[in-house]
């Protein structure tokens, strides 16, 4: 299996990204992520994983979010994996709410790309059509579900009410 070996943290200005030091092909798998030291609240060094699992992933902690991003964090089968062709020397990044429902620690995004969604809160925060543009692991779209779900409801007894 496909070990961090061939990921390297850069720092400048303090800043950390998580750069490759191998290419990759679209699809390809790049490391499996890590589920030794899981909790039950975010914080900046864990993504999620499911309802409630919040997984510490080593050097990963290092992936800056991307409104167009190069790899796909999968937690269903813990893996992580090109989404597109990358280059050797690249930094990978991912989009935050294909994993987090409602971050810790959230920031504005200057990444500039045409799709930016801005706010990087969690999906939570996000409408549905942005959301669909992206890769959403099962617990994110289960946390979509209810809260779709729950909206019907409220509307429905305001009608009631009416
Ligand atoms: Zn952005």
């Amino acid at each position: 299996m496909a070990s961090m070996d061939t990921l390297t943290i850069k720092t400048e200005n303090k800043f950390r990204s998580l750069i490759t030091k191998q290419a990759y092909k679209k699809g390809e798998v790049i490391c499996e992520i890590p589920t030794e030291k899981v909790v039950n609240k975010p914080n900046r060094f864990t993504v999620q994983i499911d309802r409630d699992k919040h997984t510490n992933v080593g050097k990963l902690a290092a992936l800056n979010h991307s409104c167009d991003p190069n790899v796909i964090l999968d937690t269903e089968h813990l893996l992580v994996y090109a989404a597109k062709d990358i280059e050797k020397g690249e930094e990978l990044s991912f989009f935050y709410p294909a994993t987090e429902w409602e971050m810790d620690a959230p920031f504005i995004c200057l990444c500039g790309a045409s799709s930016c969604i801005h706010v990087v809160a969690g999906a939570r925060f996000l409408p549905l059509s942005t959301l669909e543009h992206h890769f959403l692991n099962k617990h994110i779209r289960e946390y979509m579900i209810e809260l779709l779900n729950n909206t019907e409801l409220h509307l429905r007894k305001l009608q009631e009410v009416e």
